[in-house]
């Protein structure tokens, strides 16, 4: 078994620890080590990073008490190495971990439902709980939240035995009655859990749930604590200066001056393809071919074309000159498949294009002069 010193002191970063064993595997070197810091991955949690010695430390898993380093260099057995880990990453995960304890105990304590799922990766936790949450539920739960953080309550853990652990209420996925570890916070929650937490409530800093959507018949939650939430607001709030800028709008007024914008938008889409389709009729001139009947305008775009088509009975030709040597065309006829058409004018003019028996549509390379041409042939 090795001593979990993480279980002991969560804050110990630097250790020195005797390698007892070193074996060359797929990945890298396998060490064990009489005590170690380094938290195996587990609880939803991922493994603590860092170095043994002058080793990377690629990844911690446990089995049977046993905690296995995979390192990227050998290391001799029987010395001595300190161990050093990634302590920002660690103390995020903590701030990270204890903020969903704080959250899942609220849920609990509130609502009474379980947390039936845990992930947490450095850029989101996300839990899963057994019952439905409205938005308002959300914000009430969130506030409540950080007002703990507020008061700096403590989180302690503690190992009871299974007398002790009967008379104790806590939250817990697995049924076990050895070696149950229990994370407490004080006037809050108190969960079973493996992992290593913050000392004080207020540690964590701020708690902000990012979503909450129905999922398996209870809500997923999405949310970030501690350094990563603060840095994820410190991005919004660089996102929301560009738009403020963009817009000319004060910083909580984004939102509306958008929807306002999105509005005229709309207004002016609407505008300009009225415009588009006048001015397409406007220069719509038609022309009889061998094939069958045609017109031409500039610059049309599907309705404009459209319109144009329509002035023709609907059935025809429209060809609308794109000002670059090239014409987007439409075909349409209530009784003939157009698609062999199509197929041939594409082949003739380097175009591309189809649809439906009665109607298609495509571009062409060509002139005025070649369009009529082919469709005098
Ligand atoms: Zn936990």
């Amino acid at each position: 078994m090795t001593v979990k010193l993480y279980e002991e002191n969560a804050y110990t970063a630097r250790f020195e620890a005797t390698v007892l064993s070193c074996e060359e595997g797929k990945k890298g070197f396998a060490v064990v080590l009489n005590r170690t810091a380094f938290f195996p991955e587990g609880g939803g949690q991922d493994a603590d990073r860092g170095t043994l010695g002058d080793a990377t430390v690629r990844d911690v898993q446990i089995k049977d008490g046993v905690i296995t380093h995979t390192v990227d260099r050998a290391l001799e057995v029987g010395a001595t190495v300190t161990g050093a880990i990634d302590w920002e990453t660690r103390f995020a995960r903590m701030q990270q971990h204890t903020g969903e304890h704080l959250v899942s105990g609220l849920i609990h304590r509130t609502f009474g439902y379980d947390n039936v799922g845990f992930h947490m990766s450095d850029t989101i936790v996300t839990l899963d709980v057994s019952g439905p949450l409205t938005a308002e539920d959300i914000t009430a739960i969130e506030l409540s939240a950080n007002r703990a953080v507020y008061e700096n309550k403590a989180v302690t853990a503690s190992f009871p035995t299974p007398e002790e652990l009967d008379t104790i209420d806590y939250r817990s996925k697995l049924e076990l009655s050895h070696g149950v570890r229990l994370v407490t916070i004080e006037d809050y929650d108190v969960c079973a859990c493996c992992a290593p937490h913050v000392a004080r409530t207020g540690e964590i800093g701020l708690i902000k749930l990012l979503s909450a959507i129905p999922y398996k018949g209870g809500t997923r939650i999405e949310m970030l604590s501690g350094l990563p939430a603060f840095l994820d607001y410190a991005a919004l709030h660089e996102s929301n200066r560009e738009i403020m800028r963009l817009l000319s709008a004060k910083r909580d007024k984004t939102a509306e001056f958008v929807a306002r914008d999105h509005d005229t938008i709309a207004q002016l889409r609407a505008e300009n393809a009225r415009l588009s389709e006048a001015l397409a009729l406007a220069s719509f001139t038609q022309a009889d071919t061998q094939k069958l009947p045609c017109g031409f305008t500039k610059g049309a775009a599907f309705d404009g074309m459209k319109q144009c088509l329509d002035t023709m009975g609907g059935e025809g030709a429209v060809f609308s000159d794109n000002g670059d040597g090239t014409f987007r065309y439409l075909l349409a006829s209530e009784t003939d498949d157009m698609r062999p058409l199509t197929k041939e004018l594409n082949a003739a003019l380097s175009g591309k294009g189809g649809g439906k028996p009665n109607l298609t549509q495509g571009s062409v390379q060509a002139t005025k002069e070649d369009i009529l041409a082919f469709l005098n042939a």
